[in-house]
């Protein structure tokens, strides 16, 4: 994929039809270790001046892909286009409408309030047949800090044996979570999505 450096970040120039195109491919590999999606927007290179673990969580990123319309128009101006922009909030809904029978999805939704989180959960599965939920969880203020909490966390997440991650804790939290823990996941790809499952709670 071709990368294209704006605001010190390099974004991927990539279609929504095509990142979904490339999670599930990965998603799909028998021998895949996580890889994970970041949605810059404006904010996010802000909260990426001086924060080297940050920067660090956007290098290890797999897929980086353009959140907001200030992106895509400076990568226009600056001549090398983005083709359009891809929010975590979109490409969450279209991961889930390309799941089929013959080709399930299942996910785990790591974040937001609790009642919230299980209304998106009782969401999907309505709303897409061929998703399953396999896991939520909403963690407490501070869990990040907390060994014993995360240890638990990635348990949970590996005995439900999602294959897709949503995280959805705000940046730059879900980043640098992701990035910290992911050689310990046993799910083939995440997602950070912000307020997503807030939407998804609708
Ligand atoms: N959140 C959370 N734990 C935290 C901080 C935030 O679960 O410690 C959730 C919050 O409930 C909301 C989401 O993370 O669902 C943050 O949404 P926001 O719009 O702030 O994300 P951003 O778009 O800034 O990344």
């Amino acid at each position: 994929t071709q990368r294209v450096k704006l605001f010190g970040v390099e974004i991927d120039a990539l279609r929504m039809t095509e990142a979904v195109r490339q999670i599930w491919r990965q998603m799909d590999s028998p021998e895949a270790t996580t890889e994970y999606v970041v949605t810059p927007n404006v904010d996010h290179a802000v909260l990426l001046q001086g924060n080297s673990q940050l920067q660090a969580a956007y290098e290890q990123a797999r897929w980086v892909l353009a959140d907001g319309w200030p992106v895509v128009w400076a990568s226009r101006l600056l001549g090398q286009p983005l083709p359009e922009r891809v929010t975590g909030s979109d490409l969450v809904p279209a991961m889930f409408a390309a799941a089929t029978e013959a080709k399930p999805l299942s996910v785990f939704l790591l974040g937001a309030a609790a009642g919230v989180a299980q209304r998106a959960a009782a969401n999907i599965e309505q709303r897409w047949p061929h998703v399953t939920v396999s896991g939520v969880y909403s963690p407490p203020l501070g869990f990040e800090y907390d060994e014993a909490e995360n240890d638990r966390i990635i348990e949970m997440i590996n005995a439900a044996a999602p294959q897709l991650l949503i995280i959805g804790l705000g940046a730059p939290k879900q980043e640098l979570w992701i990035a910290r823990h992911r050689k310990r996941l046993k799910t083939k790809a995440a997602i950070c999505a912000g307020a997503t499952i807030d939407f998804l709670a609708g």
